[in-house]
């Protein structure tokens, strides 16, 4: 197999499950995002974008994939009450809803900006 030479983020070849990329295993079998962002809760897989071959964890199949779908849509739907709830009570100044508190408004204020760039986007044409 060919590497392109104008593929200009070729160290970039490690895709974790959450689809960030990194230029190296270690890094992503231990992405942050994915505790956030994927299914999983962690890490549960990382490719070599470049061969397609799994080099950490296991490629899950497609059941394992909706069972853990299913079981996050759960947990997201729990943390999005949970923030609910921190919203309502006026002591939440703990560090750590401050910081869930910060991700979500900066969740917010992306959203209104793709929001501008497809009005923008609109008017335009
Ligand atoms: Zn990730």
């Amino acid at each position: 197999m060919t590497i392109s030479a104008s593929f200009d983020t070729s160290s970039y070849i490690f895709e974790c499950c959450c689809g960030e990329r990194f230029n190296n295993i270690g890094a992503a079998s231990v992405c942050k995002k994915c505790r956030n962002y994927s299914v999983w809760g962690y890490t549960k897989y990382v490719v070599n974008i470049l061969t397609e071959e799994v080099v950490h964890g296991e490629m899950p199949t497609d059941e394992e994939y909706a069972a853990a779908e299913a079981a996050a849509e759960i947990r997201w739907a729990e943390e999005a009450r949970e923030f609910e709830d921190w919203k309502a009570t006026p002591q939440a100044t703990s560090r750590e809803s401050a910081r869930a508190h910060e991700r979500c408004l900066q969740e917010q204020a992306d959203a209104e900006e793709d929001i501008l760039w497809d009005e923008q986007e609109r008017l335009s044409r």
